[in-house]
């Protein structure tokens, strides 16, 4: 039950602040909906008594005409409120699809490499599709159970006037067909539970598989058998699900319309003997007959209208739990400027969430203002998540890292965050212009400048739209496709673009061929300027252009200072891994 009023609460006041018109059609069509029926529950009875009385055809062509009437007008009525409020959820469901898109990319940078955040934010968007329908699915369950309510009260109350007895048995038969219809809600809420799990897969193999991304993957590793065959067994046991449900639920369905077809009969006789006895006029016995049938129905909707509810409720309610979920840091408020800063790593060891292991182990170094430092080891050193703890992605475990002389939990985080232009080895372009990839809302920026620093005047120059040319064909047939190297050097230039007091480069130029490789060293010091910067490398000639080199072995800096200085150190593993990679290039 809680999980149904937080669901409403939460997505109809979302939707009420932005939409409130929403609201005011739903409500609307309700009342239409709900008096639709008794426009014939009342003319009806005296068409009859007119046709088996006096006859009087002024009146009937009358009371027809009414009637007529009345349903066009209420049906045009419904439908044009349907129209309008079509036009609105769709636009509902995209606002939402914005709140949660919007949720994801503020969330933790941790929460995102966090397996059950993913999950639930997965359970979220599906929560909130085709699941559960999203604000309007829901809302009209809602409206659609108040309108049966308001419905069955009006039957009830003509029923109870003329038949006091037929509304005995008819509370008879509800309470006993009630059992039949809980018993087959919790066959199918039981087959849900099963069958989600294999409708995620589905979701995987239909969405996830089909992106372009896995396409070279799928085709030289002849993916497609292995696939298929998944594909087959998920199919199967969907199937299996289906069919368990379908035996436990048919003899439910059975006993439930045999108890119906009882009680029309029961319904039709002694309405029957009323107006034989003349108790009733035939007229009466019409509307007998349709507030009964009216009840049945109406009674049957508003207990399907809460099983839809609480099924449907039940998937958006994963969509509640992820956008209150909650955050991973806590934030501070000190202001920070952008200027160059001294950084302090002291005695900082972490391990990752849900884990022991000290991927940084007592790690202790100061980087004085405007400092390059080379950081190098082998791979699993613990190198990035060195400059992950920088820049806050994650808390150090134990010790503390200080921006001129302040813990950095203490900063305000966006401010804080202004301070890294980092270029991450996984950075991301995105489906939008270069110029959009580099300088994102600066209008200002000179993009030209920018990809003439990094070295890529002649990409740019062969665009027909230079800088303004979308990149990939995600939108746009003429995009273009850069080489993993002229990505690397557009989101170096994105780095320079933010124009930050640290610079951070991780594996800046894995993807770039050798002389390209040459050229951004070159420039390395006039690029960064004097700018702090960090520099993660495994080319280790890059090393000769910072000031001071760390070397990470096992979460430690297990050497520290120049590279003239650490060349010299007998069997140290700097000088082995400098020997070792100056043999290869000679050689
Ligand atoms: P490097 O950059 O030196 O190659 P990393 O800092 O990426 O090393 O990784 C250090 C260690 O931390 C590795 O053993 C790696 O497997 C582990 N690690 C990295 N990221 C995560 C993560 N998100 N969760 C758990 N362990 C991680």
């Amino acid at each position: 039950m809680h999980k149904i009023i937080a669901v409403i609460k939460v997505l109809f006041k979302t939707t009420a602040k932005k939409y409130p018109f929403f609201f005011v059609l739903k409500i609307f069509r309700m009342l239409v909906t709900t008096a639709m029926p008794f426009i014939a529950l009342f003319i009806s009875p005296l068409i009859v008594d007119e046709v088996v009385g006096d006859r009087d055809v002024k009146r009937l062509i009358t009371l027809a005409a009414l009637l007529i009437g009345l349903e066009m007008v209420f049906q045009l009525l419904n439908d044009l409120t349907t129209n309008y409020i079509n036009r609105y959820s769709t636009r509902i469901e995209r606002y939402f699809d914005i709140l949660m898109s919007r949720h994801v990319m503020e969330l933790d940078f941790q929460l995102t490499e966090d397996k059950e955040a993913l999950e639930q934010i997965e359970k979220a968007r599906t929560g909130m599709d085709w699941y559960s329908g999203g604000v309007n699915g829901i809302s009209d369950q809602f409206f659609y159970f108040l309108s049966n309510l308001i419905k069955a009260a009006g039957f009830i109350t003509v029923i109870s006037v003329y038949a006091p007895i037929l509304l005995a048995v008819m509370v008879v038969y509800t309470a006993v067909n009630s059992l039949f219809v809980l018993k087959r809600n919790k066959i199918s809420i039981e087959a849900f539970a099963k069958l989600s799990k294999v409708n995620r897969l589905f979701g995987y193999f239909g969405w996830n598989i089909v992106d372009h991304r896995y396409a070279k993957d799928i085709r030289l590793y002849d993916a497609q058998g292995m696939m298929v065959n998944s594909w087959k067994e998920n199919t199967a046991k969907s199937n299996s699900h289906w069919k368990w449900q379908g035996d436990k639920s048919f003899p439910l369905i059975l006993a439930s319309e045999y108890l119906d077809l009882g009680r029309s009969i029961f319904a039709y006789f002694y309405v029957a003997l009323l107006a034989i006895r003349k108790v009733i006029g035939v007229g009466t016995f019409t509307q007998l007959i349709s507030a009964e049938t009216g009840l049945d129905n109406a009674i049957g909707g508003m207990i399907q209208n809460v099983t839809e509810l609480i099924k449907r409720c039940n998937y958006a309610y994963e969509y509640v739990v992820f956008m209150d979920y909650p955050e991973a840091l806590a934030k501070g408020n000190r202001p920070i400027e952008k200027k160059p800063h001294e950084i302090e790593f002291k005695h900082v060891s972490f391990a990752y969430p849900k884990t022991d292991r000290k991927v940084i182990d007592d790690v202790s170094i100061k980087i004085v203002p405007g400092e390059h430092l080379s950081i190098v080891g082998l791979n699993g050193a613990g190198k990035t998540t060195f400059i992950k703890l920088l820049c806050r992605l994650y808390d150090p475990t134990e010790g503390e890292i200080l921006v001129d002389g302040i813990d950095i939990r203490e900063y305000d985080y966006v401010s804080y965050m202004e301070q890294f232009a980092p270029v991450f080895q996984d950075f991301k372009l995105f489906a939008f212009s270069v110029k959009e990839n580099i300088a994102f809302t600066d209008d200002t920026a000179d993009t030209i400048a920018l990809t003439d620093r990094v070295g890529l005047h002649d990409f740019v120059a062969g665009l027909d739209k230079g800088t303004d040319t979308n990149l990939f064909k995600f939108f746009d047939e003429e995009g273009v496709e850069p080489s993993g190297g002229e990505q690397q050097k557009i989101a170096i230039a994105r780095a320079l673009c933010k124009d930050a007091p640290v610079v951070i480069l991780d594996e800046p130029t894995a993807a770039l061929d050798p002389i390209a490789e040459y050229e951004i060293y070159k420039q390395f010091n006039s690029l960064v300027g004097g700018k702090s910067a960090f520099y993660i490398s495994h080319r280790l000639s890059s090393c000769q252009f910072c000031d001071k080199i760390a070397v990470f072995s096992g979460g430690h800096i297990a050497e520290y200072g120049t590279h003239a200085e650490l060349e010299k150190i007998p069997g140290g593993i700097y000088a082995e891994m400098f020997e070792a990679q100056a043999k290869y290039y000679k050689n």
